[in-house]
């Protein structure tokens, strides 16, 4: 989360006058199946006045924990329900401050949105109809919305969707060449993930760089524990690696990314294993994780390669290198291509990650500058590549601000 501390502009750092009236914020609220993340967002000044996570909800070890401005706290909640824990978010909201509405993170919108929405009973039922489409993450996402629409029944609440940024990818690359109506009756192609932050880095490296995003293109590449790139020209995002789930493209913490259909009829039938099960080694404990028999995590992966770990270098090396493959596809969907930003805890923070990777891109003029490389980026565009190479960016997402930004919106038209 990197939304500026609250009180501070981002834009100066100065400090907000205490108001006498009410300070308006939005609510962002990002519902797992036993977890809810929540972010409270100045509007005046796009300040984060609050945010914090409540996990293991449901359970004995249920647990709140939050940061108020530089302070975090955390508390046990035994046995608290969703809507127990947002009633306890609310006891910890400053007392001058008004939630205007209610941003969520939704999960797949699938076809039927393709911009963000004002929540009603209709919009609901859709929702819902794309749960098939993503079983973990929409009932848990919807959960969250009912819960918020019975903490906050006069509030406003928007959904913010995953997928609506990729709904520009013509055709040619979002759809699969297996049989057409598959698309037609099932509704199998790609929908792609991570828009919200894919559309924020875009916007925020057209700001740095002071272009129009419309005249740009744009390759982003947001790498967390989950990763995808997207191509985006003229704010339009062209091409994504994520599919019709998260589980296709690039190499991630634990999921594979792309791999030969083939191999789970092969793997069935070497092992006797049935489909969840080959499902499950590939969403949990392939990737980073499954490479290197060690950690699905970047940083322990890089300090144990640095300290001679075979599988722990195998591992950044696959991940660098198809990282690069699909940085170097995905070119093919723009007809220009003027950065290449980097974002997401790997993507802002793995001088290491990012230096392999553009070894890999030279074919594309990518040649990063060492001393820009080290301190991720030059202010304050970010750029890390060496002058008249092709540029290179590090913009740090900001997936709240984001979501506060289009909940506005939304509620402004
Ligand atoms: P995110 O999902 O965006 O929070 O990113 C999580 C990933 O970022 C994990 O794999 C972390 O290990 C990785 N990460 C965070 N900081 C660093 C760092 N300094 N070097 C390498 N990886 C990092």
């Amino acid at each position: 989360m990197s939304v500026s501390p609250s009180n501070t502009s981002p834009a100066t750092g100065s400090r907000e006058p205490a108001p006498a009236d009410p300070r308006p914020a939005i609510l962002i609220i990002n519902c797992g199946s036993s977890s809810v993340k929540f972010a409270l967002i100045g509007t005046r000044r796009e300040t984060l006045i609050l945010s914090g996570l409540a996990e293991r909800l449901g359970s004995p070890e249920a647990t709140m924990s939050w940061k108020d401005g530089e302070a975090k706290k955390a508390k046990s909640l035994p046995g608290a329900d969703l809507i127990a824990a947002l009633h306890e978010m609310i006891g910890l909201l400053p007392g001058n401050v008004q939630v205007v509405a209610v941003g969520h993170r939704v999960v797949h919108g699938a076809e039927a949105f393709s911009h963000s929405v004002r929540i009603d009973a209709e919009v609901l039922a859709s929702i819902e109809r794309c749960s098939a489409l993503a079983p973990l993450h929409n009932p848990a996402n919807l959960a969250g919305l009912r819960a918020a629409m019975t903490v906050f029944p006069d509030t406003p609440q928007v959904a913010v969707f995953d997928t609506a940024f990729h709904q520009t990818l013509p055709q040619r690359a979002y759809l699969y060449a297996v049989p057409y109506e598959w698309y037609q009756t099932d509704g199998v192609r790609r929908y792609g993930f991570h828009g919200t932050s894919h559309r924020y880095v875009a916007s925020e490296a057209a700001r740095r760089l002071g272009q129009p995003l419309e005249s740009l293109g744009l390759i982003t590449a947001h790498l967390g524990n989950g990763c995808s790139a997207a191509a985006i020209e003229g704010g339009r995002c062209m091409d994504t690696t994520m599919g019709l789930s998260p589980l296709e493209g690039l190499v991630m913490g634990t999921r594979s990314g792309d791999i030969d259909p083939s191999l789970q009829e092969f793997m069935a039938a070497r092992r006797g294993w049935s489909l969840e099960r080959i499902m499950r080694a590939l969403n949990r404990e392939s990737g980073l994780l499954g490479l290197s028999g060690l950690s699905n995590d970047m940083r322990t992966l890089v300090e144990a390669a640095e300290g001679g770990h075979a599988r722990a270098q195998l591992a950044i090396d696959v991940f660098a290198y198809r990282l690069a493959k699909s940085i170097s596809a995905l070119s093919a969907a723009l007809t220009r291509l003027d950065a290449i930003v980097f974002t997401g805890g790997i993507g802002e923070n793995s001088k290491f990650i990012r230096a392999r990777t553009a070894e890999s891109l030279q074919v594309l003029g990518v040649a990063l500058d060492p001393a820009l490389n080290d301190v991720h980026g030059e202010p304050p565009s970010g750029r890390v590549s060496q002058t008249g190479t092709r540029l290179c960016l590090v913009v740090p997402t900001n997936e709240e601000l984001m979501i506060a930004r289009e909940t506005l919106s939304v509620l402004n038209t």
